[in-house]
């Protein structure tokens, strides 16, 4: 892929691009040939495409799949893994020169002809790619000359793969984790008593001794609300509570991301998770879920340029997202598929029981359609009106037939709103069986067959 060909053409490839190139070629002398013979970059195109084509010509099967004579699952499975590879690189030769709004690169266009830029490498030494695109194609033409086969792990791999960390009902874990919320709720007791933290729901009765408060606190520890009014919400507090563990680049990092915007949500028994005293047996044990906590340099790079995470998310008012569905508004539903679509309720739902630093809907956070000021989040008087409109869409859609009820988390919503939610469902799921009824046979809109909630809170 590159941003702009012309400047491209002069822009020289690095030693290890060199290397990777030098490397292809000799593996490839077909490939090598074709490259110094090309006169220019069609004579290239056109040198590879006959060279795959005749290849996968000698199966049918792949070449009518190539070709969309055939499609669907059945024909699909008949590929062998080196037809994978011909078809991709006859792919990128049928595509030569378009150009794709690329979300990586904040929107940037990006023209994709890479066939284009090994003839540049081999011809000039220029067209500017890099050693993993170099690397990317060595790979794709060993699985095309048939030297990388693939390999599935078995089963005996994948577990020696998971018995690598031991799992949180490992006694030796749980009682590590044990020991966090205990400094956790120290930390939280001593801020009540010095009156840091003034909360109407959780505070002490006069006269209790350290020891009934700790008690009173763990009861606090099985509710919901405790761990949604007590969550982190800065480094600082962050790294206190993890008794200051963390090390000064990480922090730096912390700082950088709470001066860029990224909202901070962890809440205590997610924090529990992460081991402050790490013996032996417990050596990266917590690193899937710390991940989730501390921020990356990368992502802190990215944020406030995120453009959206696929593309069907950029919705305009009145125009057709990449997907081509005109949807009522930009907030409330995502589709990409015929069948199905996203609601996202104006509701406690459009907050999650923590950020997730992997979050794939990092956009809408940034630009404050998730988040986390929990009070502000509970639904207006408008949102019945607004969630009638919505059911409509759904209503007078005739592939719709599944929607995912997600935000945020859905069961942030609070019962009542998650209630009215699932009550207007059903009206509008009833309303469309009705008015099938008085539609001919093969003019009958599609029923509603599935409502999903999408939540992570079950991990808290
Ligand atoms: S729970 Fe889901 S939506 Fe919420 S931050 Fe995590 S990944 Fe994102």
């Amino acid at each position: 892929m590159t941003t702009n060909t012309h400047e491209l053409d002069r822009i020289a490839i690095t030693v290890k691009s060199h290397m990777l190139l030098r490397q292809l070629l000799r593996e490839n002398p077909t490939l090598e040939e074709i490259m110094r013979n090309a006169r220019n970059e069609t004579e290239a195109l056109v040198g590879v495409r006959n060279w795959v084509l005749s290849d996968i010509k000698q199966n049918k099967d792949a070449y009518s799949f190539y070709k969309r004579e055939t499609h669907g699952r059945e024909a699909f499975e008949k590929l062998t893994w080196k037809d994978f590879a011909a078809i991709r690189i006859l792919d990128y030769i049928d595509n030569a020169g378009r150009g794709f709004d690329d979300l990586n690169l904040r929107g940037e266009k990006a023209i994709s002809n890479p066939i284009h830029l090994i003839w540049l490498a081999v011809t000039h030494g220029t067209g500017g790619a890099k050693p993993y695109f170099f690397k990317d194609m060595l790979m794709l033409f060993r699985q095309f000359s048939g030297t990388y086969k693939r390999k599935f792990p078995t089963t005996e791999k994948v577990e020696e793969w998971m018995d690598r960390w031991p799992t949180g009902l490992d006694p030796r874990i749980i009682k590590l984790r044990e020991e966090n919320r205990e400094r956790i709720l120290k930390i939280i007791i001593d801020k009540i008593d010095k009156k840091k933290i003034n909360d109407n729901k959780f505070f002490f009765k006069p006269n209790l001794s350290q020891e009934q408060k700790y008690l009173k606190a763990l009861e606090w520890w099985d509710s919901r609300l405790f761990h949604l009014r007590f969550a982190v919400r800065s480094p600082d507090l962050l790294n206190e509570l993890l008794d200051n563990s963390l090390d000064p680049d990480t922090m730096k990092i912390l700082y950088e991301a709470e001066t860029k915007g990224i909202p901070f949500f962890v809440n205590p028994y997610y924090l529990s998770l992460l081991h402050v005293r790490v013996p032996y047996f417990s050596v990266g044990a917590d690193l899937a879920i710390r991940h989730y906590v501390i921020y990356s340099q990368q992502l802190i790079d990215e944020y406030g340029s995120i453009v959206a995470w696929e593309k069907e998310d950029i919705v305009k008012p009145g125009e057709p997202n990449a997907a081509g569905w005109i949807l009522p508004n930009e907030h409330n539903i995502h589709r990409r598929y015929p069948e199905v679509a996203i609601l996202i309720p104006d509701t406690m739902g459009r907050a999650c029981g923590g950020l997730c630093a992997s979050c794939q809907r990092m956009y809408d956070f940034q630009r404050g359609n998730l988040n986390f000021n929990l009070d502000k989040l509970k639904p207006r008087q408008t949102w019945d009106e607004k969630l009638g409109t919505l059911l409509d869409y759904f209503e007078n859609d005739s592939q719709l037939r599944d929607i995912l009820i997600t935000g945020g988390d859905a069961l942030m919503s609070s019962d009542k709103s998650l209630e009215k939610i699932l009550d207007k469902i059903y009206e509008m799921a009833l309303h469309k069986i009705e008015a099938n009824k008085k539609r001919p046979e093969g003019e009958k809109y599609a029923h509603f067959l599935r409502i999903r909630l999408g939540t992570r809170l079950p991990v808290y």
